[in-house]
């Protein structure tokens, strides 16, 4: 089976078609596992949750996700991510709410616990540090987990010694081969926030055991140009030119 791996889509419909697109170019998959951050910032919410929807997948919930159904207020969001949630909050269906307000905040597939955040605190805590992931192993008990909310492409591993350490994810990488349990997160879709302004995405092919990282070029233009026609803020429409 392959399973495409999708973290913060954050309603970017340019940038999850062309990585859908590249998936299909590289033989296709069989279900998307989604890690949340579906909407927010991006100005098409309700056709990115669409298009998953036409997927076999499964989904966990981001806090972007769920504040834009008032499962949790935006007080603790930045000015320009309020605002953008209160815009994505008035284009979501009912059919799309509903959608979102019952999305888990953990899901177990075979081997890997999927969260948006971190298996300690599903919704909400960045992992960017060696010390923080390594406290977050206790809290799964596969061998493997699978993050996004920092849209940052990267690994924690932790060896049977019990060390932890963390590096830029690599393009391929063979899982169960080694003594590592991982901790995986595949860079964002839809805002990636590493420098590079490609989105990224991982695809796993579970009868090789390998875990692929991609970077795919999307028309960063057409999804700034319907930014700018709902005035969403000029902030969010730039930091897709740098990938910050
Ligand atoms: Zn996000």
């Amino acid at each position: 089976m392959k399973y495409a791996i999708l973290g913060d889509i954050h309603a970017n419909l340019a940038a999850f078609e062309a990585v859908l697109e590249d998936i299909e170019t590289k033989g296709g998959f069989d279900e998307i596992w989604c890690l949340g951050d579906i909407v927010g910032y991006g100005p098409e919410p309700h056709a990115c949750i669409e298009l998953l929807r036409r997927y076999k997948h499964i989904s966990v919930a981001g806090n972007h996700d769920w504040a834009a159904v008032g499962k949790i207020d935006t007080s603790d969001f930045n000015p320009a991510a309020a605002r953008a949630c209160q815009w994505t909050a008035q284009q979501l269906t009912a059919e799309d709410v509903n959608y979102l307000q019952n999305l888990a905040i953990k899901l177990r597939r075979d081997d890997f616990t999927l969260v948006h955040g971190s298996p300690r605190q599903p919704i909400w805590e960045y992992l960017l540090s060696v010390d923080d992931a390594y406290d977050n192993f206790s809290y799964f008990n596969t061998n493997f987990c699978l993050v996004a909310h920092s849209h940052v492409p990267l690994i924690f591993g932790l060896n049977r010694e019990g060390k932890c350490f963390m590096a830029k994810i690599p393009d391929a990488i063979r899982l169960g081969s080694e003594n590592h349990r991982l901790i995986i997160n595949p860079g964002g879709v839809g805002q990636p926030r590493d420098g590079d302004p490609r989105a990224s995405y991982a695809l796993y092919d579970s009868e090789a055991q390998i875990m692929y990282h991609y970077r795919v070029n999307y028309a960063i233009t057409v999804t700034q140009k319907k930014m700018m026609e709902h005035k969403l803020p000029l902030s969010l429409v730039l930091r897709l030119n740098y990938g910050y």
